[in-house]
């Protein structure tokens, strides 16, 4: 396990879990209320149109995607930052759905989710990233953090990477204010993934 010495972040972000409850979908029920919103599921046409799913504001609670440093939001899936990140910038897209395979997702939401992943390489290849990994553990066996609830992770590389994290022991050190690299991020999801 890595410990994390730079994590102002953390309290915000586990202050308000029930300790029954699944991490990702208590972020998920705080951001998005299924029952509130009726989206079009209507394609004018066979192309996947993936603006379909999004939330309007006035069902999106963006104060609390804030605190929760939620990136993106719509009615399938949101996109929040690691707080354990690898490299600043990593971030992971996340179904409303606690399912922890991607077998047992339908395909339109798994399409969708990949169809936000590739604009969200586009995102961070403005961000600066010089390479990204992205990838998923599927459950414990696989070294999934979170095992329960399935999370797709982008993580931005850089040439200089070793001057952003130092490993000392098993504390990855992170020397960027996590909080702007956040506000960069937001920035550029409202440009690539709204
Ligand atoms: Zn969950």
């Amino acid at each position: 396990m890595y410990n994390n010495i730079y994590s102002p972040w953390r309290s915000p972000y586990f202050s308000s879990i029930d300790n029954d409850i699944c991490v990702f979908c208590n972020i998920s029920k705080q951001i998005f209320n299924s029952n509130s919103i009726n989206y079009d599921n209507n394609c004018a046409n066979n192309e996947h149109n993936i603006n379909r799913y999004s939330l309007p504001k006035k069902y999106r609670n963006i104060e609390i995607e804030k605190e929760l440093y939620v990136f993106y939001n719509d009615s399938l899936c949101f996109g929040v930052m690691n707080l354990y990140p690898y490299t600043p910038g990593h971030f992971m897209l996340i179904p409303h759905s606690h399912v922890d395979s991607p077998s047992l997702l339908s395909q339109e939401i798994w399409l969708h989710i990949n169809g936000i992943g590739q604009r969200a390489i586009a995102m961070l290849e403005e961000y600066g990233a010089s390479g990204i990994n992205m990838g998923i553990n599927i459950r414990q066996a696989a070294g999934a953090g979170i095992p329960k609830h399935l999370h797709l992770h982008f993580v931005p590389r850089f040439e200089s990477d070793t001057n952003f994290i130092t490993v000392i022991g098993n504390t990855r050190v992170y020397g960027i204010e996590f909080k702007l690299i956040f506000d960069k991020i937001t920035k550029l999801a409202e440009k690539y993934l709204y």
